[in-house]
């Protein structure tokens, strides 16, 4: 990670160094940290903020379902992130709003934490690297996701992603890219980090939110590139084997972009031509950069 300026912390902004926390700050020890993923890039009008209204409403809707106090309406944290952007030098970069119960009392009650919000900023290249383009290998990953009965899915929590690291894992130490996880009904969630988008004979589909995924703002974007394409769009649950033997099948997540997958466990995916996916990961990189007129509303410049 090459180091930025300044980073938010607490209202302030502070530089990139001392942006720091105590050992002992309680989120740390139980997982108690809300995050966002948010990405900005170079449009022809300079740097702006692919869909900053809705990544800060999800953040503001994990802190409420954890039941944390941020003490900052949406208007300021997106000023914070805008400032952000601005005072930091990377003109395209990956945005890490973070709360958390933060340092001074310990145990199991959060609600007698104080909330430490900060937001940074850094220079981030394609989360799934070469394979982006190359096509992703993916393995369906022994670990199950996790149920929202147990963890509610929806939040963005720091806890959520220890059964994420899991699958990660276990994919890279079997040689693959990337995991999918069926969920405990045994069916088809999501990647560590991503959504999954199917085509089988030219329909579209990806898991409805009650597969207890995350509901991805790079999955909403895909669903309405969708239907303003006049393609086919359904949302439904699917098995492994239906991945399988699924014409094309992607993955979609704010790091991750749109990222062809070209096997799962050995059997060859997309070997007949993936024009569905090709044609969502052109319009998205279209899209966020700035080139499509109808999709300028989800860009807020810095
Ligand atoms: N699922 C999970 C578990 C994620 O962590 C992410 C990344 N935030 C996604 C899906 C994709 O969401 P988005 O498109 O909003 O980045």
């Amino acid at each position: 990670m090459k180091p930025q300026k300044k980073i938010w912390m607490d209202g302030r902004f502070v530089p990139w160094d001392e942006a720091k926390i105590h050992v002992l700050t309680h989120g740390l020890h139980y997982g108690l940290t809300i995050f966002e993923g948010i990405r900005a890039f170079q449009t022809p009008k300079g740097t702006a903020i692919f869909r900053l209204d809705e990544h800060i409403e999800r953040f503001l809707n994990s802190a409420k379902i954890y039941r944390m106090d941020l003490g900052y309406s949406a208007k300021e944290l997106k000023k914070a992130c805008i400032d952000l952007v601005r005072s930091n030098p990377a003109k395209e970069c990956y945005i890490r709003p973070i709360a958390f119960t933060g340092y001074g009392e310990m145990g199991l009650n959060p609600l007698t934490s104080k909330i430490q919000v900060a937001i940074a900023s850094w220079e981030w290249g394609a989360y799934l690297g070469d394979t982006t383009k190359k096509g992703v290998r993916a393995t369906i990953s022994s670990w199950v996701r996790i149920d929202s009965r147990a963890m509610p899915v929806q939040a963005k929590c720091g806890a959520n992603y220890a059964n994420s690291a899991l699958a990660k894992m276990q994919a890279l130490s079997a040689g693959y890219d990337e995991a999918i996880l069926l969920n405990t009904h045994g069916v088809v969630a999501e990647g560590p980090g991503e959504n999954i988008f199917r085509v089988k004979d030219g329909i579209l589909s990806t898991p409805p939110a009650s597969s207890g995924i995350l509901r991805g703002i790079t999955r909403d974007t895909v669903i309405q590139f969708a239907r303003d394409n006049n393609i086919t769009f359904y949302r439904n649950d699917a098995t492994k084997e239906e991945l399988y033997t699924s014409d094309e099948v992607f993955f979609s997540g704010t790091a991750a972009g749109i990222a062809k997958v070209r096997e799962i466990d050995g059997r060859t995916i997309g070997d007949n031509g993936t024009p569905i996916t090709d044609k969502m990961a052109k319009l998205y990189d279209q899209t966020v950069h700035g080139k499509v007129a109808r999709y300028l509303k989800w860009l807020t410049p810095v």
